[in-house]
């Protein structure tokens, strides 16, 4: 990985080998931003050299849920005895930080049954990964959507 991620309230970038790629928060828009020199070369045979890091990281918080649905294709439920504690979630993100990750999708399981579902949320979004995440809703009262709208 090269380069550093300069972010601005909404915009993370990052040196590509091409040149950068900039994730932009509000509008989900992922743009690739060529050196002249790369400019004669087609951006799939540079994207065959593949990027420092992924865009992106689905994550599966948690295989623990409070319901059961026949549909459900991860065969959740139970909490998976190897579920990464608090420590390590954060230790996973600053992972994910350095690698300049620009965010990750959180699932299950339904997440929110978590207890620390916000502290990694927010551990998330104040160093620089934007989240996003499935929820079946059950949890989500007013106060958690603003939080989550914050
Ligand atoms: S709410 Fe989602 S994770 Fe939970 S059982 Fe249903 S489909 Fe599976």
């Amino acid at each position: 990985m090269a380069g550093s991620a300069t972010d601005t309230a909404l915009v993370s970038r990052r040196a590509e080998r091409f040149g950068a790629l900039s994730y932009d928060y509000a509008s989900r828009r992922l743009t690739f931003a060529r050196q002249r020199r790369h400019a004669g070369t087609p951006l799939a045979a540079q994207l065959k050299e593949g990027l420092g890091a992924p865009i992106c990281l689905t994550w599966e918080l948690t295989y623990a849920c409070n319901l059961a649905c026949v549909h459900c294709l991860s065969s959740s439920g139970r909490r998976d005895p190897r579920e990464l504690t608090t420590a390590e979630a954060i230790d996973l993100l600053d992972e994910l930080r350095a690698l300049q990750v620009f965010y990750v999708n959180i699932g299950g399981g339904e997440p929110m049954i978590r207890s620390d579902f916000f502290a990694i949320v927010e551990h998330a979004t104040t160093h620089g990964i934007g989240v996003k995440f499935s929820t079946n809703g059950t949890y989500l009262d007013a106060g958690a959507a603003r939080r989550l709208a914050s």
